[in-house]
Formats: structure tokens, C-alpha cells, sequence
């Protein structure tokens, strides 16, 4: 089976499939096109980008192998998370204070301006703004969670640190030792908001196009030119957004990312009694275990658990018992309670754990690499690119342009990685918490 197929049978049982409504209709591209701005990937990047293009009078057409919502971005587990996954200090040591300093800017309101885009555009999602809790698996992981609130305090951003009993009180678990709220984040229901993003895009005079891969970029007259199976379209500039499902289209942009999986189980809609007592005030939750296990529910009151997986040495069969296992060691309620629906995708991890922005080929820019913490900062980064690439200042941009690097070794790292998340979850067995 290839990779594709494969990525179409995890979504075969989505919730977000399942409950997003029919699709709307994108047709595949067909004959020869021009535009200033050719985009490939409809996810949350690439259409939140083309989308503030359309706005400032650019032509854009976006290029999508499946359909819009394809990617992660229509799989996630829809959770509005402001940051970066490395702390405030750090991305300061790394980018230097004045570089650094505006990017934790940014990244402490990706949350905020996401749900402002979608009020703003009335996109209907879910949208949901309860907070988001980051909770430590025992007591050791507490201080870094600390730390990481003081960091954002100084930084200005209200993220409020949280004691055990009061964790039980709002969650209504009592596995976790303390914890962090970040009061900005939120959920939305994600195949809806990225739909939501193409409407909105076609509306201001993009062209969004399904099932139309982007097989080979060429150069033609000094400008790229993308082929698909039926057409071609010629671009001023080009942007790669295809972050985990990045293929050998661009040269070496692939060795850049190592693809994890992560895989999602929901529940039915919880009975009234379990839905006052499982996270009663709404919050969406991720945790400290390194196989990172993230949950909320969503509009209906369904319970939803997701974490990264070995699924190569366990099937995938496996990932889904252990979620549920996870679940019923959270709420020892949910062991009464049918599983509906499982489904899984890939996330884009770099090395150092941030997302990269460069021009592998001239008139070719590609920001990839969100390590799974993209559908913020994936809509909020959109409007920057835009610029960018209508030729504004790249000291303008929150991440700067730099050459990418690609993973030495990757061939090895990949083939490594089921390895490498059956130790992570053997060491969060031996961390010795409530829970693994
Ligand atoms: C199960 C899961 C749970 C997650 N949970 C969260 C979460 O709760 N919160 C969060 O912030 N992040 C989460 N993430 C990560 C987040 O979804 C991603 O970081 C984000 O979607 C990346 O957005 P993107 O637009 O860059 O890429 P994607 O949304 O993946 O879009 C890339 C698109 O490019 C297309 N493509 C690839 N190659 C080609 C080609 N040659 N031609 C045309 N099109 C092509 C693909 O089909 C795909 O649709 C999760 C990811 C997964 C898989």
C-alpha cells in the first residue's frame, strides 16, 4: 500500500470526516494557468497564506493532492495552542533577544489571532476559547511547566500556573501532579476550519484546486512552472506547504523533517452524568509524557485522546487499545463508554524543533516542520508569508528565511523513529506516574 492509500485508511473512521458535512467541491486543475503566487497544499498553511494574498489583489492558485483538509491539517486534534514547542528563553538564546524576542511574541499570540480569523471571516467551526492546560505526568515534570509560565509572564502573556487539587477540580482527574493554563487557547472542529479557509480564499479570488499533485516543478524562463497529471500552472513565486506529507518534489526539502505518527480515538457523545464530570469547564489538555498524550471534547460531548505511537511494531490496532487504555487511567469513568471513531496522520518534526522557512530553488519558498503544534501557527503565519512573498522585507517576517538544513542520517532517523517511540513510552512506564 502506499503512503497515500495508507493515509486514506487512518481517515477512513475520523470524527472530523464523519461529522464536517459534505465536502464542498474543488475542482481538479485543468490545462495550462499563470498566477503571481502558485501554493502547494491545501492545509492550514497554504490556504491561510493564499487567503491573505487574494486580499491584497494577488492572483493565487492553490495545488492539493487530495482535497483541502487532506493533511493534518483536517486530522488534528483541533486544539488552538498558542507557542512554540521550545520555551520563550530558549527561542531567545537561539535567535538572539531582538529576532527572538518578536518571535515569542508571535508565537504567545497564535492562538488569539486564529480565533480572530475565524470570527472575523464567520467561518463556523466549532470554535471554542476555554483555555488550554499543559499538565505534568508526575512530579519531576511539574518545574519545567513552572518555568515555562514564568517565562511567558515576564513576557507578558497571562499563563497561570495550576495546583494539583485545583487540576481536579477542573478537569475532573486526579492523575496529574499540577499544571499550566493558558488561557488564549481553544479547540475548533479542524476539517471545518480548514474548509472554512478555501470558501473564504475562493470568495476573494483564489483558485483552489483538489486533486491535482504537484508531480514536478520545473524552471521555464526563469520562472517555476508546476506540472500535475492535467495542467501546469506558471508562478512568480512558488510556496511548498506540505509540511509531514512533503514529497520528493522539491529537492532534499524531505530531508529536512523526520514524519511521526500520531494517532486519535473518540468516543460516543458522553452521557450527561460523565460529561459534567470529565473536563467539565471545556479545557483542551496536553501532557508532559513523551508519547505527548493530548485530549478534549469536542461540541457534542464526545471524549477525545491522541498521542504519538509505535504503531510500526504494535499495528495500528495497538496505537488505538493503548489511547483507550490511557483514557480509562485518566477517567477510570471512560471505561464504561463505546469508542466511535479512530483515526491518525503524520506530524513534521525538525530537529530543533521549530519550523523552517527557505528557498531550496530559486522562486521556491518552503515553511515546513510545525512539530505538531501547527493549526495556530500555521493560520497565524499565513498572513506574513503573504507578504513575503509580495516582496516585503524578510526582517519583517516572525521566523526568519535561512537556508534549510537537511537531517544527517535521515534515512536512518526515519527508519529508527518506531524504535525511538517504543523507548519513549517504555521511559514514560518508568517515569512511574498515574498513567502510562
Ligand atoms: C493526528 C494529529 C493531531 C494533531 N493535533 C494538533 C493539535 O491539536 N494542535 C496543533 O496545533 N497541531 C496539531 N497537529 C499538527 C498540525 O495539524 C500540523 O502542524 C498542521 O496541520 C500543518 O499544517 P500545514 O498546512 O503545514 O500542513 P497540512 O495541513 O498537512 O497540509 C499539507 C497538504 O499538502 C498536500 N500535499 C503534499 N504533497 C503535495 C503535492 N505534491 N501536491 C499537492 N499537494 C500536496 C497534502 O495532501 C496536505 O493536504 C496534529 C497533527 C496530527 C496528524
Amino acid at each position: 500500500m502506499s503512503d497515500r492509500a495508507f493515509q486514506d485508511r487512518l481517515n477512513e473512521e475520523s470524527l472530523w470526516v464523519r461529522t464536517a458535512g459534505a465536502a464542498p467541491e474543488f475542482p481538479a486543475l485543468a490545462g495550462d494557468a499563470d498566477c503571481d503566487v502558485a501554493v502547494i497544499g491545501a492545509g492550514l498553511l497554504g490556504l491561510s497564506t493564499a487567503l491573505s494574498l487574494a486580499e491584497a489583489g494577488a492572483s493565487v492558485i492553490v495545488l492539493e493532492a487530495g482535497e483541502p483538509g487532506w493533511g493534518s491539517g483536517g486530522r488534528n486534534g483541533g486544539q488552538v495552542n498558542p507557542g512554540l514547542k521550545i520555551d520563550p528563553n530558549e527561542t531567545i538564546r537561539h535567535f538572539g533577544e531582538a529576532r527572538g524576542g518578536r518571535l515569542v511574541d508571535f508565537a504567545g499570540g497564535v492562538a488569539e489571532e486564529t480565533f480572530d480569523t475565524i470570527r472575523r471571516l464567520g467561518i463556523d467551526c466549532d470554535a471554542s476559547q476555554k483555555g488550554w492546560l499543559q499538565l505534568a505526568h508526575t512530579s519531576r515534570a511539574l518545574a519545567p511547566l513552572q518555568r515555562r509560565a514564568q517565562e511567558w509572564q515576564a513576557r507578558g502573556v497571562a499563563v497561570e500556573v495550576l495546583s494539583a487539587s485545583r487540576l481536579s477540580e477542573i478537569t475532573g482527574s486526579e492523575a496529574y501532579f499540577g499544571g499550566i493554563l493558558h488561557p488564549s487557547g481553544g479547540g475548533v472542529h479542524p476539517l471545518k476550519l480548514v474548509r472554512g479557509l478555501a470558501e473564504a480564499a475562493v470568495a476573494r479570488g483564489a483558485a483552489v484546486h483538489g486533486r491535482s499533485p504537484v508531480v514536478r516543478i520545473v524552471a521555464k524562463g526563469g520562472r517555476p512552472v508546476l506540472e500535475t497529471p492535467q495542467g501546469r500552472v506558471r508562478a512568480e513565486r512558488v510556496l511548498v506547504a506540505t509540511n509531514a506529507y512533503t514529497g520528493g518534489q522539491v529537492p532534499r526539502l524531505e530531508r529536512d523533517l523526520l514524519p511521526v505518527s500520531t494517532f486519535q480515538v473518540a468516543s460516543e457523545p458522553l452521557p450527561p452524568h460523565l460529561a459534567g464530570s470529565i473536563l467539565p469547564s471545556g479545557h483542551h489538555v496536553s501532557d508532559t509524557h513523551r508519547s505527548l498524550y493530548y485530549f478534549r471534547k469536542d461540541r457534542d460531548g464526545r471524549f477525545l485522546i491522541g498521542g504519538r505511537g509505535a504503531y510500526k511494531a504494535r499495528g495500528v490496532e495497538g496505537a488505538y487499545a493503548e489511547l483507550r487504555r490511557v483514557a480509562g487511567r485518566i477517567f477510570p469513568a471512560l471505561a464504561q463508554v463505546r469508542w466511535e471513531h479512530r483515526w491518525g496522520g503524520m506530524v513534521g518534526v525538525t530537529e530543533d524543533h521549530l519550523p523552517h522557512i527557505g528557498e531550496p530553488v530559486p522562486g521556491v519558498l518552503a515553511a515546513v516542520g510545525f512539530n505538531g503544534r501547527g493549526l495556530a501557527l500555521g493560520v497565524a503565519l499565513g498572513p506574513h508569508l503573504a507578504r513575503y512573498l509580495a516582496g516585503g522585507p524578510e526582517r519583517d517576517m516572525p521566523l526568519p528565511v535561512r537556508p534549510l538544513a537537511p537531517i544527517r542520517f535521515h534515512g536512518i532517523k526515519v527508519a529508527a523513529l518506531p524504535l525511538a517511540a517504543g523507548i519513549y513510552g517504555l521511559l514514560d512506564r518508568l517515569d512511574g506516574g498515574r498513567i502510562a
